[in-house]
């Protein structure tokens, strides 16, 4: 697969656009998609460091996949959000889940937020980051709530 890179857009005029799928420059720009609408709503800001997305950069795949597979949405060009850090070096923004999929949370803006993607990939829900990201109050619901289901599935066993 490549990856073709047109044009640069501030974030603002494109933000305004989510989340309808329209022409920008002669292209259709896919803009309807769960990320955009996370930037559009919760703002540009890494929830974890503070970075904030700078630009957007216009692109498209071409070819197939890692996996030999036709490309999802060919002919559509789509935005990735960069942020710039003090060493000058380009960061992309990704969207978070906040109570991670694995915990049961959903991929809708209310459980999104804008995070780096260093900070996603360091994010590895750890003990201590679980803690400064949720408070330890959220925290703990989430272990009393896998204790419970723990429990539960205990109980059954006993019945059994
Ligand atoms: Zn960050």
């Amino acid at each position: 697969m490549s990856i073709i890179v047109k044009q640069a857009y501030k974030v603002e005029p494109i933000l305004q656009l989510v989340p309808k799928c329209t022409q920008i420059d002669g292209d259709l720009v896919r803009l309807n998609s769960a990320r955009l609408l996370t930037f559009k709503v919760k703002g540009v800001r890494c929830a974890c460091c503070g970075v904030e997305g700078a630009y957007f950069l216009k692109s498209i795949d071409r070819g197939v996949t890692a996996d030999g597979k036709p490309i999802p949405h060919p002919g559509i060009w789509y935005l990735n959000l960069f942020a710039v850090n003090s060493n000058g070096d380009r960061i992309l923004m990704t969207m978070d889940h906040i109570l991670p999929k694995s915990l049961g949370g959903e991929t809708h803006v209310k459980n999104l937020q804008p995070m780096c993607s260093p900070c996603n990939n360091t994010k590895a829900a750890t003990l201590g980051f679980a803690i400064r990201m949720w408070g330890w109050k959220v925290y703990a619901r989430i272990v009393l709530k896998r204790l419970r289901r723990w429990l539960r599935d205990l109980e059954h066993k006993l019945e059994d």
